[in-house]
């Protein structure tokens, strides 16, 4: 059994990207709270994820792992989440189908309210304030007072994930998320689109090949429910220090705030606070890789996060740019497989490729994000190794903050309905469109 320092000790570490409260007893107050809360998810179900990802390292299943940058207490709405499942319900379907491979979903959801942030500071027409670090730390609004760290904030994150796991559970349990309902996830959408056709044309040949297998016998209740899990980037030590418990049937500590967990680019520092909590709970994790990472880096990460090479435990998720993966990924891959870890590959094709369009936006070419993707899938391909999955930022609204795509998205589209508080998110239209090229890119390799 391994034990948890306690938030003193891991702070002492150095923490990078930690809110500055005010007020320490309204922190100490809030801490107390989550302690004596439920656990979110139980952690045999964060087991059985582990056993998911585990397929996924060893090239039996993709992984894809999708949602918001920045969810916001204000989008916990049914509405929301359920369009949020159907997208990735979607995507889902379309890479299982159309490329024969088991789907392991995870959603960036339940629990994504901290941001790492590039500057401490935002300033805006001449007034600068402490920069918007999610809704689990402050406010959206650029006012004072709304910039404000506030440590009952975390109360909220754990309301808000408890009240979209408990709705996402009811869908994927209930019906909604039932194979048998792969044309109504269809219905309000795209007929008119190339993409909504194509999904159309893939969801006859699917009610087909269900009700041939009904014919023959199969069991319609294995059509009636699917696998999902919740994660989030483990940043407010906190929040998930709080969060973490003894699992009574194993003695070990899981952080019960979500299925899996990730450490960020920005707060990925070997003897940093955030490696070393992640180093003790049993939780499957990840970690972020960007271009600036060595061999060694990753080496070194993976011995602290994962010293008995259990095959689930850890996920690499690398986001290097359109530019720089096909030059950067293979000595990382080739060393770290050299060594012999068994570890998951997956690709986030997002963070490499953000840039500021001439309107001020905050954007992302999905070319570029397809880009990545095909490079991640070569660099695999040339050197034996599986292409694990997929991490994207994603809504199941029509949004407008990635440009491209079948719409041909243009920089001027940006500010007809760009409503993430954080990084652009690809819309529905995007997100199909990307599932149905990853599935050819899947089929070869
Ligand atoms: C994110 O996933 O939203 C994020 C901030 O990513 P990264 O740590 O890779 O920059
Ligand atoms: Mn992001």
């Amino acid at each position: 059994m391994s034990t948890i320092p306690d938030l003193a000790t891991l702070h002492a570490l150095g923490a990078a990207q930690q809110p500055s409260y005010p007020d320490r007893a309204a922190v100490d107050s809030a801490v107390q709270r989550l302690r004596t809360a439920p656990p979110l998810v139980f952690a045999g179900e964060c087991d059985e994820l582990k056993d998911k990802i585990a397929q996924v390292a060893r090239g039996q299943a993709f992984l894809l792992q999708g949602g918001d940058c920045a969810e916001t207490f204000a989008g916990v709405t049914a509405d929301n989440v359920r369009n949020k499942l159907r997208v990735l319900l979607q995507m889902a379907v379309v890479l299982t189908y159309a490329a024969s491979v088991p789907v392991v979903k995870v959603g960036r959801i339940a629990g994504q309210y901290a941001k790492p942030r590039s500057s401490d500071l935002e300033t805006r027409d001449g007034v600068t304030l402490p920069a918007y670090r999610g809704d689990a730390v402050n406010g959206y609004d650029f006012t004072p007072e709304a910039r404000i760290p506030d440590p009952q904030r975390l109360v909220d994150v754990y309301n808000s994930s408890a009240a979209t796991l408990n709705l996402v559970r009811a869908f994927v349990t209930g019906g909604y998320a039932d194979l048998r309902q792969v044309h109504t996830w269809n219905t309000d959408f795209v007929r008119e689109s190339p993409v909504g056709q194509q999904y159309e044309a893939m969801a006859n040949e699917i009610e087909r090949a269900l009700t041939f297998m009904q014919a023959i016998g199969a069991d319609p209740d294995e059509f009636h429910r699917v696998d999902f899990h919740s994660s989030h980037e483990a940043l407010v030590l906190e929040y998930e220090h709080a969060m973490t418990r003894i699992d009574s049937r194993t003695n070990s500590p899981y952080d019960v705030s979500g299925h899996f967990v990730w450490i960020g680019e920005r707060t990925r520092q070997l003897d940093g606070a955030h490696v070393e909590l992640m180093s003790r709970i049993r939780n499957p994790i990840g970690v972020k890789l960007g271009p600036s990472t060595s061999p060694d880096d990753a080496l070194a990460l993976a011995a602290k996060l994962n010293p008995d090479n259990e095959p689930g435990r850890l996920t690499f998720i690398t986001r290097f740019g359109a530019g720089k993966i096909r030059d950067g990924l293979p000595t990382l891959v080739e060393k770290v497989t050299a060594a012999g870890l068994e570890v998951a590959w997956v690709c986030d094709p997002m963070h490499g490729n953000t840039f500021e369009a001439s309107s001020g936006y905050k954007t992302r070419r999905f070319g570029d994000v397809i880009d990545e993707v095909q490079g991640f899938f070569d660099v695999h391909r040339s050197l034996g190794t599986w292409p694990g999955g997929l991490h994207v930022e994603l809504t199941g609204d029509d949004v407008t903050e990635c440009v491209g795509g079948g719409e041909d998205l243009l920089e001027m589209d940006l500010g007809n309905r760009y409503e993430s508080v954080c990084d652009p998110r690809l819309n529905r239209v995007q997100s199909l469109e990307l599932a149905f090229l990853v599935a050819e890119m899947l089929r070869q390799a």
